[in-house]
């Protein structure tokens, strides 16, 4: 225990805590009343948000305490009141955080794993409103990775997927989320642009591959190039399935169609209307 709070008798919330922190605990404390049981809470508090008390006694920073918040059976003072114990748990919050970071992070390029990305896009589409928003799905896969790795063995590949990934991520700036799927495919998922934009965009990441010099740990610098297949949510064809196997079959036809080129699906729905 860092302050045994006896400095805080006879003071109100609203003396001690900033006033957002203040209205917080209240409504914590009228919501257990209101229930009448036993709630745990989770929340941060920093020494410094709390004046009176010694600041540098405890840690700094913001702390993250659970709170099991009761409501007493006797009155104080005649009012109903709680009681509040708080437990530090900014350990065990720390390495939950690790613990999820590292289940939907991929362990060599650091982006998105296939895991977490299928888990956001489904989410994307359960809520997906066609008057409101416009998803795109890019399926990205190294052209003619197997020689390469063939040749200049799995560790100069794994370099080039890291430097490949690192290339996409700065063509990106933080607009798009990008996954890796496994092996040498990727994905990358576009919300809210239109799918021309969207086009342009796997075209500008396309070029910067291929105009990139992917430098091998000997000094060769080899030509490395990727296909696209891209497929967008349509208002009758939402689906997760539909959506991968749509980009999938536009992958294929970048790749028979020579390869280093970006595909966009066709719109079922049109391609239907016309037959
Ligand atoms: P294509 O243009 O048709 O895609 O040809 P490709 O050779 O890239 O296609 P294929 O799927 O046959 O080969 C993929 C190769 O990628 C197989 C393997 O050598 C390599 N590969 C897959 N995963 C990894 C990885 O994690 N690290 C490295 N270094 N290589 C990988
Ligand atoms: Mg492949
Ligand atoms: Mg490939």
């Amino acid at each position: 225990m860092y302050h045994d709070g006896s400095c805080l008798v006879d003071f109100s919330l609203f003396d001690v805590l900033p006033q957002a922190k203040a209205e917080w605990f209240l409504a914590e404390i009228r919501q257990t009343l209101a229930e009448n049981r036993l709630r745990i809470v989770e929340y941060t508090l920093a020494g410094e948000d709390v004046s009176e008390i010694d600041e540098n006694a405890g840690p700094p920073g913001d702390i993250w305490f659970e709170g099991r918040v009761k409501p007493m059976r006797s009155r104080v003072d005649g009012e109903r009141a709680v009681l509040w114990l708080a437990s530090n748990i900014s350990q065990r919050h720390h390495l939950e955080t690790r613990l999820r970071q590292l289940s939907e992070t991929d362990e060599l390029t650091d982006i998105c794993n296939r895991r977490h990305f299928m888990q956001i896009l489904g989410d994307r589409l359960a809520e997906y409103d066609p008057d409101a928003t416009a998803i795109t799905l890019l399926i990205i896969d190294i052209d003619h990775f197997k020689p390469i790795n063939d040749q200049y063995g799995h560790l100069d590949g794994d370099r080039i997927i890291k430097a490949l990934i690192a290339v996409c991520v700065e063509q990106l700036d933080g607009t798009a989320l990008l996954a890796r799927l496994g092996g040498e495919e990727f994905a990358v998922l576009l919300s809210d642009i239109t799918p021309s934009a969207a086009l342009r965009i796997a075209e500008q990441l396309r070029a910067a591959v291929a105009g990139h010099r992917f430098e091998l740990e000997c000094g060769t610098v080899i030509p490395v190039t990727m296909s696209i297949g891209a497929s967008v949510v349509r208002p009758f064809r939402r689906r997760l399935n539909e959506l991968l196997r749509d980009a999938d079959i536009a992958l294929y036809e970048a790749k028979s169609g020579g390869r280093n080129r970006v595909v966009m699906a066709r719109d079922p729905d049109r391609a239907s209307r016309r037959a």
